[in-house]
């Protein structure tokens, strides 16, 4: 049984596990399979060149996903406007480029909501480490998001949330992958194996994974 982990910050070996794992633009060559972009929190007065570094580690064969990305209305380190502008950055690479977009919102629901009915992207949303409600869930799921649940979920809005638009991460957690697992099977009700085997087709199917 091999388990997918569509966003972490650690880049461990372990051959039980496929990650997506989150990297500086810089480091990128120690992951197999990586993710990169700006999160809302890192976001300096240097953010142009980063986005330059971004875009150019973004064409690399290992590079999965762009992001995280997003909107942060509580930690971010900049106003909402400049959030927003490095976040279209973002979706126009997840476009040019055709890989999934992996987004950090905090406080920014309406922001994203619009930014979707704006681009109509051709790639996978995914709301990553999504901890909100059913209602929340419905919202996002209705407007054609994917989400990602790790180690802290509401169970209801786990619950509701079709197995095709679901992915499961451990981001920064230190709790092992499989009891990430373990729970988010016994919540919905299937088995472990078959929750594995679902992981794995929605990663292939958005292109998360080759
Ligand atoms: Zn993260």
């Amino acid at each position: 049984m091999i388990l997918t982990d569509i966003h972490t910050h650690n880049n461990v070996t372990d051959e039980r596990r496929i990650a997506i794992v989150n990297c500086g633009e810089n480091s990128i060559n120690g992951c197999k399979y990586a993710s990169v972009g700006l999160h809302p929190w890192m976001i300096n007065n240097y953010w142009e060149e980063c986005m330059q570094r971004i875009a150019t580690a973004a064409t690399k064969e290992q590079v999965r996903a762009i992001g995280e990305c997003g909107i942060d209305l509580v930690k971010g380190c900049a106003d909402e406007k400049l959030q927003e502008t490095i976040l279209r950055l973002h979706i126009e690479l997840s476009e040019s480029l055709q890989k999934p977009l992996i987004l950090h919102i905090v406080k920014g629901q309406q922001s994203i909501m619009r930014l979707r009915k704006e681009h109509s992207p051709t790639q996978p949303w995914i709301i990553h480490g999504f901890r909100g409600k059913a209602q929340q869930a419905h919202q996002y799921l209705d407007a054609g998001f994917y989400l990602s649940f790790g180690r802290l979920f509401n169970s209801k809005a786990l619950a509701e949330t079709p197995i095709d638009r679901l992915f499961i991460e451990s981001d920064d957690s230190d709790v092992p992958l499989i009891y990430i697992y373990e729970t988010i099977a016994k919540t919905i009700g299937i088995g472990i194996e078959e929750l594995a085997e679902k992981m794995m087709l929605n990663s292939q199917h958005c292109k998360l994974l080759p």
